[in-house]
């Protein structure tokens, strides 16, 4: 086991982050979600809250000295910012609302003024969203192409592959420092070279960098570099983009407003010199301050052992996790950063299902696409758990998660066994009465749920699927029924545990309802719904549906005791979000799930209407 470099005083520095004192349990949170935010240490939290109390006015346009003072203290975090990474003078960073803002300010600014029908941008597959979308729009708008960097199977990018793609026409070569969903560091330093050498510019998504090591700007020779605020120790709504002086003044103004300009007249208006050219409006005045002490305050620690530890905590962390049976860790480029994303084969287990059930013991870890679909489906996964380390957290967390998550493939592994047992007994039961010869049976084609080894009967094509009837004379009383259930259960664990249990026992689904058209959208995990007017009725509607993931099976088993062989117009009358938001799951499922939830209320009644 390798023991932690000691330059680093782990227990000082979680003493500064108020978030650890509260203990559930008599346990601290394990937050292991930090490349989507960190948490921010009280010299952030302070100096922001006394900015506000003491020291906030708008910035730049008055006499008075309260202004003057907050002024002074933005455009010291702006010279805060360009000593951190190095730039040649604090008008080079512009202040934004975050690497996405800075990614998007490049792409409409700069892509205006230069793209044309027939140039080329080149992006990575391991890009996230923020640096793929943002140049869509632009090579939309411009008759440009882009390009693609693939990555080999350990998720470091095809270097030959980019330099093939390299060509005159190649005007942006834009890809992110670190992989936010595989934790790859990306040679940006080789690829910048390449990419001016064939006379294009680089930007550099470094959202995932400047937290975990030195940023050198001006050594890496980026032309543009983003980054945001909210996974350096600071608040959200702040991030930088830097640029070298000659692009930013050749660039035209990206948004119109106060401040930006010089002079305005009907007749014609003149634009503010660089920065405050690309800064149009009040900005986010305590966020640049916040971050200025964030960076103050990470910057007196030595960046490089900040390094040295997050490396010897990451291979602890890969040492502990890579082992456990079932899991396959995705991402295994030889220069990786603080990120483990996993996915559960064996028996398989929906992410979702995995980062709840981690909730559930405390520890915060991101689960889905992480905003890079493009790298899920070349990875072939729609989503993975992921990991992610900050310095914070230690060997202490990376133990609780790992044994967290033995037990919980453990649990896995028998409700995987005890379905397949229910459901070859089902077969048992049923077969001699189709008369199925047993090899019909055994194989899943197309089969990519987890809904355990074997296949239920109604799998089997002709056998007519069981739309569940009405479990009481009305939604209502259907919901009230539930809701009894429910207030018998004392906190979430409990419900969740019941929830569960609802899911494991939802009528199967047969495979030829899982179409596309019966793929309900806007769910984190893979969700059919199929829904019928119930035969020889006019008015009656019923549902059966699925999902990858557990939790939302019982979602599903709550939603179907309540609408299915239900009246449309009593479905229709019913208030569902009112109903979750009385049972109290409104407040423990996350946006994405309640989404998800939503789109199959939706759906529902939209049939119901239809009726
Ligand atoms: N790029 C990368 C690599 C990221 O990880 C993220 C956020 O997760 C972003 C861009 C977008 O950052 P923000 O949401 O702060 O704009």
């Amino acid at each position: 086991m390798p023991t932690l470099p000691m330059p680093i005083d782990h227990t000082a520095i979680r003493a500064e982050f108020p978030l650890f004192e509260v203990r559930a349990g008599g346990r601290s949170l394990v937050f292991l979600d930090s490349a989507a935010s960190t948490q921010q240490p009280s010299r952030v939290i302070e100096t922001v809250a006394e900015y506000q109390r003491h020291q906030h006015a708008n910035i730049h346009r008055a006499v008075y000295q309260l202004s003057q003072g907050a002024t002074r203290r933005y455009e010291e975090a702006r010279a805060t910012v360009a000593r951190f990474i190095n730039a040649a003078e604090p008008a080079e960073c512009l202040f934004t609302s975050g690497t996405t803002g800075s990614i998007n300010l490049v792409a409409a600014a700069w892509g205006r003024a230069n793209l044309q029908p027939g140039d080329e941008i080149i992006l990575s597959i391991l890009e996230h969203h923020s640096n793929i979308v943002p140049w869509q729009l632009a090579a939309e708008a411009s008759g440009a192409q882009i390009k693609v960097i693939p990555i080999n199977d350990a998720g470091e990018l095809d270097l030959d592959a980019y330099r093939r793609l390299l060509s005159p026409r190649t005007r942006m070569v834009a890809v992110n420092h670190v992989s936010n969903a595989l934790g790859t560091i990306n040679p940006v330093q080789e690829i910048i070279a390449e990419a001016h050498a064939a006379g294009a510019l680089a930007l550099i998504d470094g959202a995932q960098w400047v937290a975990h090591g030195r940023t050198d700007v001006q050594a890496l020779d980026a032309d543009f570099y983003a980054f945001s605020g909210h996974k350096l120790y600071a608040p959200t709504g702040i991030g930088v983009l830097y640029g070298k002086r000659a692009l930013l003044e050749s660039m035209p103004p990206y948004q119109g407003g106060g401040d930006m300009i010089e002079r305005v007249s009907f007749a014609g208006t003149t634009y503010a010199g660089l920065p405050s050219r690309f800064e149009a409006g009040t900005p986010n005045i305590s966020g640049a301050i916040g971050l200025g002490a964030a960076i103050d305050w990470l910057s007196a620690l030595d960046l490089e052992q900040v390094g040295v530890y997050e490396q010897a905590l990451l291979a602890y962390a890969t040492d502990r996790i890579a082992p456990i049976p079932g899991v396959e860790i995705k991402g295994r480029a030889a220069h990786k950063s603080g990120v483990i994303s996993f996915v559960v084969n064996d028996p398989p287990m929906a992410s979702l299902d995995v980062g709840t059930q981690l909730d559930l013991r405390g520890i915060s870890v991101r689960t889905g696409h992480h905003c890079c679909q493009p790298l899920m489906e070349r990875l072939g996964v729609s989503s993975t758990a992921r990991a992610s380390l900050a310095l914070y957290n230690s060997r202490d967390d990376v133990d609780r998660l790992a044994d967290a998550l033995a037990e919980i493939l453990e649990q896995n592994r028998h409700r995987a066994a005890a379905r397949a047992g229910r459901l070859q007994a089902d077969q048992d039961d049923l077969a001699p009465r189709l008369q199925v010869p047993d090899a019909t049976m055994s194989a899943a084609p197309g089969q990519d749920m987890n809904l355990g080894a074997g296949m239920h009967l109604n799998q089997v094509a002709g056998a007519e699927p069981a739309y569940p009837a009405a479990a009481a004379d009305s939604p209502q009383a259907a919901a009230d029924a539930i809701a009894e259930d429910f207030a018998l259960l004392p906190d979430w664990p409990t419900r969740h545990d019941y929830l569960i249990e609802l899911g494991e026992r939802l009528p199967p689904m047969p495979l030829a309802l899982k179409t596309d058209a019966n793929l309900v959208r806007g769910c984190q995990s893979t969700v059919y719904l199929a829904a019928r007017r119930k035969p020889g009725s006019k008015a009656v509607i019923e549902c059966l549906a699925d999902s990858d993931a557990a939790i939302v099976r019982g979602l599903i088993a709550l939603l179907q005791r309540i609408c299915s062989g239900q009246s449309a117009e009593s479905v229709l009358a019913f208030d569902v979000d009112g109903f979750f938001s009385r049972i109290g799951l409104d407040a423990n499922l996350s946006l994405s799930r309640r989404n998800g939830l939503e789109a199959m209320v939706q759906r529902l009644k939209a049939l119901a209407r239809d009726t």
